[in-house]
């Protein structure tokens, strides 16, 4: 087998789908058009497109260390274009604006690359308008749509695409990633990968942000408390003041990240002058920042919920003796204790009536009366 690039190798536990990649750019006909990456959430949708597309527009063909690698890593090489929307679904306007976009020639590279990260949040009348562009793209453009499954696009679509499915990795391969990377000691890389539920990023950020930790054991702690209607109030209050500063401090550590390698990149120093293309990149960066801020009490939420469902599906293994592993070990007594207190069919049903208000938040309804009605099933008390 050929060696990956360097950009494959933050794509981790996906040997099939890299494979797979790496011998279409080993060929020596044209890439294929059209790509389709499926997976659930942190098993690395975005980072693999965004890894194939700077294999295809870097002149080495993915060394990770050029201009143009890093460039399309902070997401502002003019050749990769991201369509991320901060809507719950993808407009039409969004669309048309981004296809327009496909059909400009390449400025530096010689393609064209478009990623649509949520492709799942669009409805039929705009996917049937972004059809026609992934049938007869113009020479040199290349599609790539990401989504959780190919059941959530239309089968139009899904007939089109080349598709690449990723698997979620196991709770130690996301536990060494750490360790090797990011030097996490052996015992906080478990514990983080399996709290994660093996989400990369999510996983990674336990492990080196301890205030992000902090968070997610109140966030536990909270709900571990609820008994009666006030608990369950408080309760409330609480993870939504949790969710809006664990969204806020994400974005601004990303902020900071980003911005400081966008100058670097550009070789600006503290007494620079700023010439106005170099203003413009950080215009544009600032820009793009802004649009994530909306979202960030919204991903901070759906943390919470995933952290809740986590909570209960180890109840319910507890409940069940199917000697899975526990999710959150660190809290076994408490678990056991909640285990004690309700029944199997209380604890599922809590398991959805959370899924079913993550889906709510999606719709937007308002987000504190949605916490309050979550807290207050989730009370103890026997059937
Ligand atoms: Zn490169």
């Amino acid at each position: 087998m050929v060696t990956a690039p360097r950009v494959f190798r933050d794509v981790i536990s996906q040997p099939e789908a890299v494979s797979e990649l790496l011998r279409e750019l080993a060929k020596s006909k044209e890439v294929h058009h059209a790509w389709l990456f499926t997976g659930p959430p942190g098993s690395g949708r975005s980072q693999i497109a965004f890894a194939f597309a700077a294999a295809l527009v870097c002149p080495q063909g993915g060394c990770a260390e050029c201009n143009a690698c890093q460039m399309v890593r902070i997401g502002n090489h003019p050749d990769v274009q991201v369509l991320n929307t901060e809507r719950v679904q993808i407009s039409i306007e969004e669309v048309s604006e981004f296809i327009e976009k496909s059909e400009q020639m390449p400025a530096l590279a010689n393609y064209r690359i478009m990623i649509v990260e949520d492709a799942d949040r669009m409805s039929e009348r705009t996917s049937n308008l972004l059809l026609k562009s992934l049938e007869e793209p113009p020479k040199g453009t290349i599609w790539m749509l990401c989504a959780p499954s190919e059941s959530d696009l239309l089968p139009t679509i899904r007939s089109r695409v080349r598709r690449i499915m990723l698997k979620v990795p196991s709770v130690d391969e996301v536990a060494r990633l750490l360790i090797e990377k990011y030097s996490v000691p052996e015992h906080l890389a478990l514990t983080a990968a399996a709290q994660a539920q093996s989400h990369v990023g999510m996983a990674r950020r336990l492990a080196t942000n301890a205030p992000a930790r902090e968070r997610r054991s109140k966030v536990l702690e909270a709900v571990l408390a609820i008994a009666d209607l006030p608990s369950a109030i408080s309760a409330s209050e609480i993870l939504l003041k949790l969710a809006e500063s664990d969204g806020q401090q994400l974005t601004g550590e990303l902020d900071e990240q980003e911005r400081a390698e966008l100058l670097a990149r550009m070789g600006i120093t503290e007494d620079s002058k700023l010439t106005p293309a170099m203003r413009s990149q950080i215009k544009k960066l600032e820009d793009a920042q802004k649009k994530r801020a909306t979202r960030s009490k919204r991903d901070g939420l759906d943390r919470i919920f995933v952290d809740l469902m986590g909570l209960y599906r180890d109840v319910l293994a507890i409940q069940l003796g199917s000697g899975q592993k526990l999710i959150n070990p660190d809290l076994e007594n408490q678990i056991r204790a909640l285990a004690r207190d309700i029944t199997q069919a209380q604890a599922i049903h809590a398991i959805e009536k959370i899924q079913q208000v993550r889906y709510r938040m999606d719709r937007n309804v308002k987000d504190s009366l949605l916490l309050d009605s979550l807290a207050v099933s989730l009370r103890r008390k026997r059937a």
